[in-house]
């Protein structure tokens, strides 16, 4: 059955392996562990032990940065919600960053979507640790909700 909101599906399954993936590598969400963390979900460490995760790990990365981190590849400014004309998912970005656009397909539902590509917000290293120093709790949470159902 397709998904009532594929943008939010992919984003929710997205957070929920790269926080697996740190995990995996022994390090638990916690204030000294930040530096670890952000290391461990750099797209140069990923991208090499998980490249099955994510189409970009085999191809072009997503971002052109040099020190880009898929910890937050699903931004905290991105409004999955958002419908177009049709009624259909397009997405948007809650800051309006000029950096973003929207990109056409015939084949999406609302016959674009919201891309970020151009974006460099919350994707560099730096962004992603000073993120992760103001909002360690809502990684906790998800860290334990995997532990429970293992
Ligand atoms: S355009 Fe930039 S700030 Fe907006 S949702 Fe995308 S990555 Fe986030």
């Amino acid at each position: 059955m397709a998904s009532e909101n594929y943008l939010k599906e992919w984003a929710e399954g997205f957070k929920k392996r790269i926080v697996s993936r740190v995990l995996e590598a022994g390090l638990e969400f916690t204030v000294e562990n930040i530096p670890g963390i952000v290391r461990e979900a750099s797209f140069a460490v990923q991208s090499k032990k998980h490249p099955g995760d994510c189409p970009c790990y085999t191809s072009e990365p997503c971002h052109a940065l040099v020190d880009l981190n898929c910890l937050l590849c699903n931004c905290p400014n991105y409004n999955a919600n958002t419908r177009g004309a049709n009624g259909e998912i397009q997405g948007s970005c809650r800051v309006d960053s000029s950096n973003g656009r929207y990109t056409e397909h015939p084949n999406l539902p609302a016959g674009r979507v919201w891309d970020c590509n151009g974006c460099p917000i919350f994707h560099s290293s730096e962004e992603v640790e000073k993120y992760l120093m103001e909002h360690l709790e809502d990684f906790k949470k998800i860290a334990d909700k995997i532990k429970a159902e293992k």
